[in-house]
């Protein structure tokens, strides 16, 4: 009964602020998933999960300029509006939020993030100022949203942790951690894929399987260090890629790490100008 009486509503666009709080008025349990569109099926398996742990479920799209740290990667960000939101209906979505710029940013309280120190590693250090604006949009929309849940992908385990972190801190909302969807390459689903043309998506299917299998065979190496530095070096020649960063760090808290239990390989690099991040 339930599910026939879902079938027959439909999904609800939210323009403005004015529009979310009319609609979310009296609901509780709600779901949300903060997406900047271009959506795949990473983003669909959060979609997919709010939908099963929540009354009703919100689907932010919204680019926001905050965080990115050079204009022209904002600028050439995939926008795929009208594809997104066939796939948002076809979920029965409850909700889909398309806030403007004014809609985040007119709140008159400045929000002032600080990262510390130790924040300061993997994409923090490599793109300056990202995170900050990673957090504080997410404060904003979390502010406005008022959920129960907030869904997030491991594919950006970074941005994961920071925005848990803050979010938890300071509102009731709990930060959901939901699985990488990978395609049949290994390579970690991304709207930014779509910048890739096929010889470079191959590539990049090949340095995720590449890894997937270092990492299995490290455990028998007594070098950890050593034989990422060399594994580096490999993926940089083999690839013809320029790599931020290749480390080994603890999956929890990021420190860097020696031993493989609890670790993740982190990886940010770029392939024909495009900025992929990975961690398996
Ligand atoms: P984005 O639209 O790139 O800002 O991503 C929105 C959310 O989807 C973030 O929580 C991401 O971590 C998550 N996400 C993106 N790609 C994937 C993926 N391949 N698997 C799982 N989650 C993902």
């Amino acid at each position: 009964m339930f599910y026939l009486l879902k079938c027959f509503i439909q999904m609800k666009t939210l323009l403005n602020n004015i529009d979310l709080n009319e609609a979310l008025f009296g609901n509780s349990n709600i779901g949300f998933v903060p997406t900047m569109g271009s959506l795949h099926d990473g983003h669909i398996s959060l979609i997919k999960k709010s939908l099963k742990l929540s009354n009703k479920t919100i689907v932010s799209i919204f680019v926001n300029p905050k965080q990115f740290n050079k204009k022209q990667d904002y600028k050439k960000y995939p926008r795929n509006i009208k594809k997104d939101l066939k796939i948002l209906k076809k979920l029965k979505v409850d909700y889909v939020y398309l806030p403007k710029i004014k809609d985040i940013y007119k709140a008159k309280n400045k929000i002032k993030i600080k990262l510390n120190k130790q924040d300061k590693i993997l994409c923090a250090k490599y793109r300056k100022g990202h995170f900050e604006g990673v957090i504080e949009v997410m404060t904003r929309l979390t502010k406005i949203v008022n959920p129960s849940k907030i869904f997030m992908g491991e594919k950006d385990l970074q941005q994961l942790l920071l925005v848990k972190r803050f979010v938890e801190k300071n509102f009731k909302s709990k930060i959901i951690c939901c699985k990488i969807i990978r395609d049949k390459n290994k390579l970690a689903l991304s709207s930014r894929n779509i910048l890739l043309n096929k010889d470079n998506l191959n590539k990049a299917g090949k340095i995720a399987k590449n890894l997937i299998i270092f990492k299995k065979k490290l455990f028998k190496k007594k070098n950890l260090k050593d034989s990422i530095f060399k594994k580096k070096n490999e993926l940089k020649k083999k690839y013809n890629i320029k790599i931020d960063y290749l480390e080994l760090r603890d999956k929890k808290n990021l420190k860097l790490t020696n031993k493989i239990k609890n670790a993740k390989i982190f990886i940010a690099y770029h392939i024909n100008k495009v900025r992929l991040i990975d961690n398996l």
